[in-house]
């Protein structure tokens, strides 16, 4: 099926959406995205997003084309043409396309924002077989810049990471910066040692997670202890279970650090909970 996207004000088969060549989106990287998920057709945590969003836009110094509002009825729009039950919509705001390439940020009064989003369909995608079976991941460097919090299109180092985990025959990575890890490619890292969770805190080192926002709150409200602080990779391997949080993967099991297996080598019970509780109330306030 074609898919109907949006670019710049306009609905579009995919097939007929373009942009610029310029656009320094293409050229520089300078653009900022979004991922919101979608379950029963609704939209999962959208206020956080578009929070999160307008944070990004405003350390860049980078105008948003659309109001928040607006970008709620676009969402909704997309996921209603493209019918999507369980999935995600991507969005991505760049700095627009001047007229030639440069360095320098162009007059924004001169050259809008670029804005497009389109749908991703992934049926199945609260089910729980994948969560039980959870996910093996390697520690790599974290060679990022220092600005880790901007939700920026960079993500060509990301993307190196999970290929470098392919390779080694596991599902994703988990980077280590000055013997500390910071977070996994495309989500936030914890472990669970008893009744504690520890997860890596809030600074430009680390994207501040929607997922893991809303997971720390419904484990503290299911009377479970959350420390925010650096750890190490072996301090992860002792623990009884490991997980990560992403829009799309909400709470996912890992079960295998760098060749040591967590929790029996498979989903462990604490955070399979934790995935239950996070689905189930997102749905609940989903829009
Ligand atoms: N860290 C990184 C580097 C990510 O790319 C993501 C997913 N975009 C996350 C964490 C998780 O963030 P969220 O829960 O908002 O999807």
């Amino acid at each position: 099926m074609t898919r109907t996207v949006y670019v710049n004000g306009a609905y579009l088969p995919e097939t007929e959406a373009t942009v610029s060549i310029f656009d320094r989106g293409f050229l520089m990287a300078d653009g900022v995205y979004e991922v919101t998920s979608v379950l029963d057709g609704k939209l999962i945590d959208f206020a956080g997003h578009a929070t999160r969003l307008e944070r990004s836009l405003s350390e860049l110094d980078m105008a948003s084309p659309v109001t928040m509002e607006e970008l709620l009825e676009i969402h909704r729009e997309l996921v209603r043409l493209n019918g999507i039950d369980e999935g995600a919509v991507y969005l991505q705001i760049t700095r627009g396309a001047p007229a030639d390439r440069d360095f320098v940020f162009p007059d924004p009064a001169a050259t809008p924002s670029t804005i497009v989003l389109f749908t991703q369909s992934k049926p199945g995608l609260s089910a729980p077989a994948a969560a039980q079976k959870g996910i093996k991941v390697i520690s790599i460097d974290d060679i990022r810049w220092g600005r880790r919090d901007i939700k920026t299109v960079q993500l060509l180092y990301p993307s190196m990471g999970k290929m470098m985990a392919k390779k080694a025959g596991c599902d994703d990575a988990w980077m280590v910066e000055d013997g500390f890890v910071t977070e996994g490619t495309s989500n936030n890292a914890y472990f669970i040692k008893g009744n504690k969770i520890v997860t890596r805190a809030l600074s430009n080192d680390i994207l501040h997670g929607i997922t893991r926002a809303a997971v720390l709150r419904f484990a503290q409200e299911a009377q479970m202890e959350v420390e925010e602080r650096n750890f190490t990779i072996e301090e992860a391997q002792a623990a009884d279970e490991a997980f990560v949080t992403s829009a799309t993967t909400f709470v996912m099991p890992v079960v295998e650090i760098d060749g040591v297996a967590l929790s029996g080598g498979k989903g462990g019970p604490k955070a399979l909970r934790l995935r239950e509780i996070y689905i189930d109330e997102s749905r609940k306030a989903a829009v």
